[in-house]
């Protein structure tokens, strides 16, 4: 039931985007254990553990990968981006903050005082951080690729 519904929820972005951006989740970081050790406890230890369940169940591993090889069938491109900050950094002022979002669903940016849905918020940040990304990398071909493309960029891959 599970691959059923990675497939048919990853077929139809497939099927209305030809440029998908997603974060380029570490996903073996995300499940290291959440119990820490006994110098640095885990904060959250059940709530963790819940994540940790989901993300060893590789939902979030395969529908990625649906994308990724649909999107090549398609000759669609797919842009896996860094994904340190982009939940906590303005996409109005830059400001990064933790304090920028104090709830979940909830992000207010205590420099400039945007606020917005979150989630909005962060995607707003991962497609920003694509666009720029691609230039890196175009400014690079362009080069000869005699430089390394900025360093911040670095971590984002295009897969065409
Ligand atoms: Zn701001």
């Amino acid at each position: 039931i599970r691959n059923n519904f990675l497939h048919q929820a990853s077929t139809l972005m497939v099927k209305n985007h030809d440029l998908i951006v997603i974060e380029d989740l570490k996903i073996k970081n995300m499940s290291k254990s959440a119990k820490g050790t006994i110098e640095n406890p885990g904060k959250n230890v059940k709530a963790k553990a819940g994540l940790n369940r989901s993300v060893l169940n590789e939902a979030w591993r395969k529908f990625f990968s649906y994308l990724e090889y649909k999107l090549k069938l398609k000759g669609g491109i797919l842009i896996k981006v860094d994904p340190k900050h982009t939940s906590q950094t303005c996409i109005q002022c830059g400001h990064i903050s933790k304090d920028n979002r104090k709830e979940q669903e909830i992000f207010k940016c205590v420099k400039c005082g945007y606020d917005a849905h979150a989630d909005v918020n962060a995607a707003q940040n991962i497609l920003k951080r694509a666009g720029l990304a691609r230039m890196a990398r175009q400014a690079n071909l362009n080069r000869g690729r005699q430089q390394e493309p900025a360093e911040a960029y670095n971590n984002s891959t295009i897969v065409v």
